[in-house]
């Protein structure tokens, strides 16, 4: 195993942390190495230190879409936490880190006037993982308000068109691309609103959802959907 020295000192790189502690479902063995990332200079230099190394590494959001096996984790697991909030009203538009949480997203942008993102506020985890999944709620999802995202691959970063990520269902093309993309921001795009509106079509959506799925710690929509039927449904038929 490589040395945690070997990563630069100031990632922090831990060895040996336990996933159960950085999964929603509160299951999986330890990782390798470790590391939080709270800016995007961080996220470049692990993503960096990892492929120089030639230690394989996962990204992670919040970890609400991932169950890992008791073995734990081969190499580097990336914690992301960049959450970087630049909302734009004259350009229409909303740019954030790739570990920014989606329901916060929803927030923020209904106190500043911004709509199209209300759907949001079901989405557990980050703005990083929905894209990769295409995450939505509520009607909506990514696909439908993605501008454009920022792609890390193989050293090389590039401004990707909404249209480049191939959306379906539950789905982009960054899933099985064995470059190991890495998204690091997203830019929406919103619509001026009246603030008090959003708030209470928030406040709608979060009372709808609370209605309809179990409290705590729950698989919720982690599972797909088949055509014309409910994952939920066939689970507890
Ligand atoms: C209770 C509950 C309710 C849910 N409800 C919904 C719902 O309504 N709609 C829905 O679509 N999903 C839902 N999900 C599933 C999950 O919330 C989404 O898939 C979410 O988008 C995952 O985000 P995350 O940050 O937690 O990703 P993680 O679980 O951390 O990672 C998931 C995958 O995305 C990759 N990834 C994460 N960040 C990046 C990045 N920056 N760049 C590249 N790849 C990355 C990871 O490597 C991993 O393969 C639900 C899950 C739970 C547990």
């Amino acid at each position: 195993m490589t040395s945690p020295a070997r990563f630069p000192s100031r990632l922090r790189v831990r060895t040996q942390e336990s996933m159960a502690l950085h999964t929603s479902f509160g299951v999986g063995g330890p990782a390798d190495y470790w590391v939080e990332v709270r800016s995007l200079d961080a996220l470049r230099l692990a993503l960096e230190s990892a492929d120089h190394l030639k230690v394989p590494r996962t990204i992670m959001g919040h970890g609400t879409n991932a169950l890992v096996a008791d073995a734990g984790v081969e190499g580097l697991v990336i914690y992301n936490r960049c959450m970087d909030f630049e909302p734009s009203r004259t350009s229409g538009l909303v740019r954030v880190g790739s570990g920014h949480s989606m329901a916060r997203l929803a927030g923020r942008c209904a106190r500043l006037g911004l709509g199209g993102l209300s759907f949001a506020i079901g989405v557990p985890g980050t703005v990083g993982g929905a894209v990769f999944g295409n995450a939505g709620a509520f009607g909506s999802d990514v696909a439908a308000v993605l501008k454009s995202a920022l792609v890390w691959r193989r050293g090389h970063e590039r401004e990707m068109a909404a249209h480049e990520f191939g959306f379906a269902y539950r789905h982009s093309n960054l899933q099985g691309d064995a470059t190991d993309p890495a998204v690091l921001a997203a830019s929406f795009r919103v619509q001026r609103s009246d603030p008090a509106a959003l708030r209470t079509e928030l406040l709608a959506l979060a009372r709808r959802r609370r209605a309809t799925q179990p409290q705590g710690q729950n698989a919720g929509s982690f599972f797909m959907n088949p055509d014309g039927d409910y994952a939920g449904r066939l689970i507890e038929a």
